[in-house]
């Protein structure tokens, strides 16, 4: 098959610096050679990753590629959506590798962490060298995370960590944890390494979505802390949700790198494809198909490449990127299903990857604040009224 050549209906490249075509290509090349081939395997056995991925990935600058200084790349933030754009094309456990050690383990000890601790961690971190993972959500409080009852308790220079984070992608690979928890003086953030005592993390099997990605529990039992694991400049909550940011920001770039993996596939697909003497393209209900598939690609485009901009001229409100991911993982989905239509009986099987996008894109929709959740903080923004 040929290789992937991207969707581009408006000529949105044109509006491209070289740089961030560049960035682009070099991770499509990685997807199309070096992921997708090895991918297959993982996915029929649940909750595995391509661990030996990773440095290529850290050489390629995946890994906190919006950050400066430490060994990251420093790209602009719309380079860095599309490499999310990219891997996500790949498959959304890969964006969710890259997503959660940059946006959610990098961006917080960059953002809120002591000297001493971005020394520590983020060279090794950038390079592939450490795996980090986030756990702010709980069994009992996932869009509700100001609920949390895991505990850190001051007992004179040392911290008390105790209680349960559900949910939590690479949790049993991690070298260390960034973890949420309550405190006296609010709610702030620990970085918990692995192998310390009372501090175990245990995978959750039987996941039909985000298969190719490692999911745990995190649990902590008294987990004794020095002062200088706590992150000096994180308090409260919004501290996480400036995590979640983002993260949010790197999945609206990233669903439209599974929506137009799916539209390419049904479309090649709909040309080779015959029913009733002529090609399955040349039907009006396939076209119709296509058509909005190519149509909701454009618009999503449109909308991540403007929250990109802006969010480079620093003038990006938290709710732009609700309504960028709420969007572009709405319509990946709904495109997605259009295409696994489109495959007949063919797309129920992981030759194709229609299915596996559509599966891993309920994930998507429900991790990182779920459609419901930005439909309200984008109507709190509108209307002035919480209902949250
Ligand atoms: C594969 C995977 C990986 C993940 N990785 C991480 C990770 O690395 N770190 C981490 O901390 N978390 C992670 N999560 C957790 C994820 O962020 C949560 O699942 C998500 O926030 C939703 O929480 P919940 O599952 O508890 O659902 P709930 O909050 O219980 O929501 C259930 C339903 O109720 C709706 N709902 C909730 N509140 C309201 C309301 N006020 N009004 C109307 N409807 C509402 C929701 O939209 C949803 O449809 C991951 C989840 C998955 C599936």
């Amino acid at each position: 098959m040929a290789d992937f050549q991207g969707v581009d209906f408006l000529r949105i490249d044109e509006l491209l610096a070289e740089e961030e075509r560049l960035a682009r290509e070099s991770v499509r090349e990685f997807v199309s050679k070096d992921f997708l081939p090895l991918l297959k395997p993982h996915i029929r056995e649940d909750g595995s990753f391509p661990m030996q991925l990773v440095p290529r990935m850290a050489e390629l600058g995946l890994f906190g590629a919006n950050l400066h200084g430490y060994g990251c790349a420093g790209m602009s933030n719309v380079a860095y959506g599309l490499v999310m754009q990219e891997l996500e094309r790949g498959d959304s456990g890969l964006r969710s590798f890259a997503s959660v050690q940059g946006g959610l383990v990098m961006y917080p000890i960059y953002t809120y962490g002591s000297a001493a601790q971005k020394e520590r961690w983020l060279p090794a971190l950038a390079a592939g060298r450490a795996i980090g993972c986030f756990g702010l959500t709980e069994p009992d409080f996932g869009s509700h995370a100001a609920g949390m009852r895991t505990r850190a308790e001051r007992r004179s220079s040392r911290w008390l960590l105790s209680g349960t984070k559900r949910w939590i992608t690479n949790g049993s690979v991690a070298d260390v944890a960034v973890v949420w928890a309550r405190t006296d003086d609010d709610i702030q953030g620990f970085l918990v390494e692995r192998g310390t005592k009372g501090f175990e993390a245990r995978d959750i099997k039987g996941k039909f979505s985000l298969r190719a990605s490692i999911t745990s529990e995190l649990f902590l039992h008294e987990v004794e802390l020095s002062e200088e694991s706590r992150l000096p400049l994180a308090k409260g909550l919004k501290a996480p949700l400036s995590c979640l940011t983002q993260a949010r920001y790197g999945i609206a770039w990233g669903a439209i790198g599974a929506a137009m993996a799916c539209y390419d596939e049904a479309l090649r697909y709909a040309q080779e494809r015959k029913v009733q003497g002529g090609a399955l393209a040349g039907k009006q209900l396939t076209q119709q198909r296509l058509v909005f598939m190519l149509t909701e690609i454009t618009k999503a485009q449109l909308l991540a490449l403007r929250v990109g901009r802006l969010k480079d001229e620093g003038k990006l409100h938290h709710s732009m990127v609700s309504m960028a991911k709420m969007n572009n993982v709405d319509v990946a989905l709904r495109i997605a299903r259009e295409a696994r239509d489109l495959l007949g009986a063919n797309g129920i099987v992981d030759d194709y990857a229609a299915m596996r996008h559509m599966v891993n894109l309920e994930t998507v929709r429900t991790y990182e604040g779920t459609h419901d959740i930005h439909t309200l903080i984008l109507g709190e923004h509108i209307t002035g009224l919480r209902a949250l």
